[in-house]
């Protein structure tokens, strides 16, 4: 079995397509060689060597020792000198090098090979001691820290005592004779702390490099990337041995870092850094301070000459922008790596764009270069870089964007504050629906309890706000109206700034910049409409939502809820009314009030969504949420209705359920209560004909809630129909009852919007505000992958989906097939729905870019592949 895969002399056993089995930057080494550039000869061997030497109690086989050597005869061939050999020795680097590129890992050990008999060879060979000597301090130095992890200050503050001694300053200061005594400290260094002498023999030192690559794989800090960036713990490492080219043989010789284009604003310009006289990662070490590139073209005209062609050819092969490093040695290029850069969300944009535009890439494959998540960057204001900020406090990031406001620890609090016109942050320990009111008015939300998908993080990103969740170090007092955290206290009304992209919390007004839609996102987003096939809509309650969402390009709204409204203060003295009505005809009257309020909500979303169609979801919540639940707020209530307190108190009890999410809600509120859906779809039929009579088309859809029977539906139908009979109705599929009898369903039904929280609520029986605490336990113990209430759970909910737009088709061909969960704007979850042929998402407004290039990116991997 081929263990070892040689690369030199515009020969290699390996090529970029090798990633799994050589790591990326073995096959981007062998890559280059095959390009003919100057790559120095090596080899590298394989990832599973890693994963075997992992698991067979740490040994290298003899077949592995065999290859081994037969390689290194190859490069010692093409280096014209020998490893270990005591007049012309070569010299190796030995680096690791996963399939995606791995920072967590071990660095990497140059100059490998030297012992005291070979460094006097090579200063010999090349007439240079001095730079012999400071190759042979950097190997000992390397070797101890990243072989038998030495923690690196030992070494280093003997370095710097040294010179302070004699009065230097810089490294390359040092003579010859200083870096002979550096290294025999050094050697005593390593005696000291290992109690064996420094390994002279080049054989031992390699191999037990190679095992020390081997094991990082499974250091802590290797796992806990992986862990973040959801990289398996069974791919291994290679490990790349590479001849050695040296940066520090003086004043023509050095090494750098260059970008075929500017990583940062994605600019058409060749961007890098370089030193002379320097060596590996001596420019990204902070030692000295590198050189911009455009130096380089007057000290070395001839290299940067070369350095030009090879970021063409380079760039042109891997069709992207490219990482490079090089080492230049007395005027001669090498290349040591290449890799795709990575970049910000700005530049990525700007370089598939232009990519795209110079020929060099199709569109299709531009859009397949931007991470649709990243995006979201690009959205929401953020914290001005310049601005002095003191963080107080971290929580979890859980809707983006960064504002600053006044404290307030209540809804109603912070509704009034709004009212006198001023911006403000809701703090609380968590949130709930009858928040809602005041949570619309604030900037963004502080809560001390709950997850990424708490009721708060939720309607933040729903409403686009800014949201820090579950941020345990706060203790918030609602009686005193303050939040100590860090021995600070906050008082209502005292400035504070939230970070809802990092979950930082700030003390005070932190500025912030607006986002700006540049004209390459616009761009972008025009071609990602055109290669999606899949339509997007938006969440939108509020025309001002609706607004920002088209704005954004949504083709229509996906689901419009219609409690919001109910929330407004102006209306929800009626909405009680309404519950507590005695009788049918009170609660008709109170109805007949609301009618007005929700015909001109309608007209003006509708008109907001002028030719698109809107999906209005007929009331959902259980009543008793609309009730007031403290002793002030019932009294109030008394006073403004004429109702004893006692009444009151008594009506609130009575609707109090134990398990509302699976209680008195949705369609079967409807049907008890026929006359509230019956207000709401008189209400959309007047709204249309008063669009139509300003001349616009307008195109509602109307959705009955919760349906899990067939006869419900047929009931509600039924009866409202006679007062919309034109009117497309449709339900929601949230229960997985409904999913199994979606056939019948579909009889009754113009459309499905699968409502993915509910529908993953019940599937699991999970409930989503309580899971928090389990799920962070099971994604620990690997019993859970991801947060099935942020992306689709595919196998279970998803193969309910699936069943039920099988069913559904089946029964009527021409059915409408969306989905309105909050996985509407999650990339994977997007994919999926393309896959099994949905004909729209529907997602909050500010994921509509996210969702709309997951889409389109979708529909191109389905074409290409
Ligand atoms: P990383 O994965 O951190 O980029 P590398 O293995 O690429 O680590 O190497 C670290 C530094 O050493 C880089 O600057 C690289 O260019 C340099 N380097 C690695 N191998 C050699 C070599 N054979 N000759 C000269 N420089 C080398
Ligand atoms: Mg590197
Ligand atoms: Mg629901």
């Amino acid at each position: 079995m081929k263990l070892v895969f040689f690369f030199g002399g515009g020969l290699a056993d390996g090529n970029a397509s090798m990633k799994s089995e050589l790591g990326g930057k073995g096959a981007n080494l062998a890559e280059m060689t095959l390009l003919k550039l100057p790559v120095p000869a090596g080899f590298t061997i394989s990832t599973k060597v890693c994963l075997d030497y992992l698991h067979d109690n740490a040994s290298f086989s003899p077949e592995l020792k065999e290859q081994v050597l037969e390689a290194l005869k190859k490069t010692e061939k093409i280096m014209e000198a020998k490893f270990a050999d005591i007049e012309n020795p070569l010299l190796v680097s030995v680096r690791s090098g996963a399939r995606v590129s791995m920072p967590g890992m071990m660095d990497t050990v140059l100059n490998l090979g030297l012992n005291t008999v070979t460094v006097e060879a090579l200063a010999k060979k090349t007439q240079n001691p001095k730079f012999a000597y400071d190759s042979y301090r950097r190997f000992i130095q390397m070797y101890s820290n990243v072989v038998k992890e030495l923690e690196t200050h030992h070494m280093e503050d003997a370095l710097e005592n040294y010179k302070n001694q004699r009065g230097l300053n810089e490294d390359t200061e040092l003579s010859a004779e200083d870096l002979i005594e550096i290294c025999n400290i050094f050697r005593q260094i390593y005696v000291k702390h290992f109690h064996e002498p420094f390994p002279e023999d080049p054989s031992e030192q390699l191999w037990s490099s190679i095992a020390a690559v081997f094991k990082s794989w499974n250091c802590a800090r290797a796992k806990k990337y992986r862990e973040i960036h959801s990289i398996p713990n069974d791919w291994g490492t290679a490990v790349n041995i590479c001849s050695m080219v040296y940066g520090n043989m003086g004043d023509q010789s050095g090494t750098g870092v260059c970008f075929t284009r500017d990583p940062s604003t994605g600019e058409n310009i060749f961007y890098g850094e370089y030193l002379l006289n320097a060596q590996g990662e001596d420019v990204v070490a902070g030692i000295r301070t590198p050189k911009n590139l455009n130096l380089l073209e007057k000290e070395m005209p001839h290299v940067y000459e070369q350095l030009l062609e090879v970021r063409d050819k380079l760039e042109n092969h891997y069709r992207d922008v490219q990482d490079i490093e090089f080492t230049i040695q007395q005027g001669k290029l090498y290349l040591l790596q290449t890799r795709n850069a990575k970049r910000t969300t700005q530049a990525a944009l700007k370089i598939a764009i232009d990519l795209a535009n110079e020929g060099k890439i199709s569109r299709q494959e531009a859009l397949l270069k931007v991470n649709p998540q990243d995006l979201d960057k690009l959205l929401h204001p953020t914290l001005d870089p310049r601005a002095h900020k003191q963080v107080i406090a971290k929580g979890l990031p859980a809707s983006p964007g960064a504002v600053s406001g006044r404290a307030v620890f209540s809804a109603v609090e912070a509704e009034s504050w709004a009212a006198r016109g001023e911006q403000v942050i809701l703090v609380r320990d968590e949130t709930s629906p009858e928040d809602i009111g005041g949570m619309y008015a604030s900037q963004g939300f502080l809560t001390a309890r709950g997850g990424m998908t708490s009721h708060a993080a939720v309607v933040a990103r729903q409403m686009g706000k800014c949201c820090v969740a579950g941020c345990s170090s706060l203790s918030i007092s609602q009686i005193h109206k303050s939040v100590r955290v860090a021995g600070i206290e906050i008082m209502e009304g005292d400035w504070m700034t939230l970070d809802g992209s990092t979950g930082e919390v700030m003390l005070g007004k932190v500025e912030t910049k607006n986002a700006e839609l540049s004209s390459d996102f616009v761009t972008f987003m025009a071609w990602a409409k055109e290669y999606r096939t899949m339509r997007v809509r938006a969440n939108a309650d509020t025309p001002r939502d609706a607004a920002f969402a088209r704005n954004f390009g949504a083709e229509g709204i996906g689901l419009c809820r219609t409690e919001h409204m109910f929330f407004d203060e102006n209306r929800l003295p009626f909405v009680r009314q309404m519950i507590l009505a005695k009788n049918i005809q009170e609660r008709k009257e109170a109805l007949e009030k609301l009618r007005p309020f929700q015909r001109d909500d309608f007209v003006a979303i509708l008109s907001a969504m002028e030719n698109l169609p809107v999906t209005i979801r007929l009331l959902d919540p259980p009543l008793h949420e609309f009730l007031p639940h403290t002793d002030k707020d019932m009294m109030t209530l008394s006073n403004q209705l004429g109702l004893s307190a006692d009444d009151i108190k008594q009506r609130v009890k009575s609707l109090h359920e134990a398990n509302p999410m699976l209680g008195h809600r949705g369609c079967r509120l409807g049907i008890s209560h026929p006359e509230i859906y019956e207000m709401q779809v008189k209400a959309i039929v007047e709204a249309v004909e008063i669009c139509k009579n300003q001349g616009k088309k307008v195109l509602p859809e109307i959705m009955i809630p919760l349906v899990g029977i067939q006869q419900e539906l047929e009931w509600l139908r039924n009866r409202l129909q006679k007062i919309a009979p034109h009117f497309p109705f449709g339900t929601m599929i949230e229960v997985p009852r409904a999913a199994l009898i979606a056939d019948k369903i579909a009889i009754q039904a113009d459309f499905f919007s699968f409502g993915t929280n509910d529908l993953t609520q019940t599937t699991y029986g999970f409930s989503r505000d309580d899971s928090a605490p389990f799920l962070r336990v099971y994604k620990q113990e690997g019993i859970l992958v991801e947060d099935p209430f942020a992306s689709l759970d595919q196998e279970g909910v998803g193969r309910l989906v699936e069943l039920a737009c099988e069913l559904g088709r089946k029964q009527k061909p021409e059915i409408k097939l969306g989905i309105c969960g909050e996985h509407g704007g999650e990339p994977s979850s997007v994919k999926f729905c393309h896959k099994i042929g949905l004909n729209y998402v529907s997602c909050s407004p500010f994921r509509i870019p996210i969702a709309m290039l997951a889409a389109a990116q979708a529909s191109i991997s389905q074409n290409f592949g």
